[in-house]
């Protein structure tokens, strides 16, 4: 029996028609290849879709290749593992030290929340294990393979990869990657190559510490991501001068400042403005404390890489000899240290999770100056509904927090503008760097964010598709665009 199988097919599975889940299957000379294994987040059935079967067999993946370590993208991989798959996951080495923080917090968080549902057990219920336990994410991070940017190498035969800076989060990365069917066992000797460019997700142009997306001019066929493909950002700029006359007006009340902020991105990113401007916002006045171990955790990642830095971060540093630039920074790390930070009671800039407020530690912070009318909130990131976050961004004049009612005294502000995406105009940016208008299949989008960005990719003599989970193509059966080489 002939082995070789003449098939190139990429099929897509997770974050086709929605945003999270991120997983395509890549088919090439017989064997398969994942682009990311993400977590579905999100909606009630969430946990229970994200226990259900691989429409693949773990144990017949060849590789992971991964763009980043948001838990969209990497949150199944300790399933995978613990499902059979005993093969590299290759990432970048930002990346590959921020993914053991995040699968770690997410085992954590599985493991509680199978606790609480085997607390509520009724009688003859079959208990609730967790999604993963810590001994997966173990075997994952043993099965990590470091590769560096902007460097190729062969993940599977036929399979040449590259992966170049998204500019989304540290260690995020589009990832291109050669096809070619001649490499498989038995194949003709006819070599048909196909390029795939997979965005990942993209990062706004201008996003603070990090260099901007890479610039791809080639490809056979795009899969792109399309989360804000219908919307536009505030500015950068505008968003920061929004925020220093929040802090001098909260400065004249005399009160804190909270900001509920994720631990990886956000943090950092708010650590860098309050640096970048810390004389013009006469900062010196304040104590600025991060009070999120996950987040300290994640700080020392992006400080530890400054090769990933764009030129003004790369400057700032070099002033400071330092990272972040900040000299009046406390980083609490233990709950008596954070703890403390309840004592006082102004002068404070307090950054702590979780980003929606519907946990963590800045509850506590939230609970001792709601209160008082001289504090002030500052929302930074998405809120869903149903989180204490939202309820605040809504305005309501009272919220419940660990059983207590609080009237909302202290002033709360909503900042737009510090998305880790880059929106239409910068997805569109992004597209328009390749010269010969390839085809692109949108990933990553709710329906109606990836219609829109279909539409206005169609406008400019693209064929665009919104994708859909299970659909089938063969990059083998599209023109062959791309002329370029891994191995220049
Ligand atoms: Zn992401």
């Amino acid at each position: 029996m002939l082995r070789y199988d003449p098939i190139m097919q990429l099929e897509f599975f997770g974050a086709a028609g929605e945003v999270t889940g991120s997983c395509h299957i890549v088919r090439v000379g017989g064997r398969q290849l994942l682009l990311d294994c993400g977590m579905i987040q999100g909606g009630a059935d969430a946990t229970a879709r994200n226990r259900r079967a691989f429409p693949f067999e773990p144990a017949a993946v060849g590789a992971v290749v991964l763009s980043h370590a948001h838990l969209d993208h990497c949150g199944r991989l300790p399933l995978l593992v613990a499902r059979g798959f005993r093969g590299p996951i290759y990432t970048n080495p930002a990346c590959a030290d921020l993914l053991p923080i995040l699968l770690r917090d997410a085992a954590d968080l599985a493991a509680r929340e199978a606790e609480r549902a085997n607390r509520d057990l009724a009688r003859g219920e079959e208990r609730v294990e967790p999604l993963f336990a810590p001994e997966d994410v173990d075997a994952v991070v043993r099965q990590l393979r470091v590769i560096d940017y902007d460097t190729a190498f062969e993940p599977l035969p036929g399979v040449t990869v590259r992966v170049r800076e998204a500019g989304h989060i540290l260690g995020s990365s589009s990832i291109e990657m050669w096809l070619s069917e001649a490499a498989a066992e038995g194949a003709p000797s006819a070599a048909t190559t196909r390029k795939l460019v997979f965005s990942g997700d993209l990062g706004q142009y201008d996003t603070p510490i990090l260099q901007d997306p890479f610039a791809f001019a080639a490809a056979d066929l795009v899969l792109m991501e399309s989360t804000y493909g219908d919307r536009r950002h505030r500015g950068r700029e505008d968003t920061a001068r929004e925020l220093g006359a929040i802090l001098a007006q909260a400065a004249r009340d005399g009160g804190n400042v909270i900001v509920p902020a994720f631990a990886i991105g956000r943090s950092q990113e708010l650590l860098y403005l309050l640096a970048r401007h810390y004389g013009e916002w006469h900062l010196a006045r304040w104590k600025i404390f991060l009070d999120s171990p996950m987040a300290i955790a994640a700080s020392r990642v992006y400080w530890k890489h400054p090769g990933r830095f764009d030129a003004e971060a790369t400057r700032l540093r070099a002033g400071f000899r330092g990272m972040p630039p900040l000299p009046n920074l406390v980083l609490s790390e233990s709950a008596d240290e954070s703890r403390a930070i309840n004592q006082v009671r102004g002068g404070a800039i307090i950054i702590a999770g979780s980003g929606m407020a519907n946990g963590g530690r800045v509850l506590h912070h939230l609970k001792h100056n709601l209160e008082r009318p001289e504090c002030h909130v500052v929302i930074v990131g998405f809120q869903a509904p149903g989180t204490l976050g939202r309820q605040l961004v809504d305005r309501l004049p009272e919220v419940h927090i660990h059983g207590r009612r609080l009237q909302v005294a202290a002033q709360v502000h909503t900042l737009g503008g510090l998305s880790a995406h880059g929106d239409q105009e910068q997805l569109l940016r992004w597209y328009d760097n390749f010269t010969h208008r390839p085809p692109v299949w949108l990933v990553h989008g709710e329906r109606a964010a990836a219609e829109s960005l279909a539409a206005k990719l169609r406008e400019r003599g693209a064929r665009a598709t919104v994708s859909q989970p299970g659909l089938q193509i063969d990059p083998a059966g599209l023109p062959a665009l791309a002329h370029d080489s891994p191995h220049p």
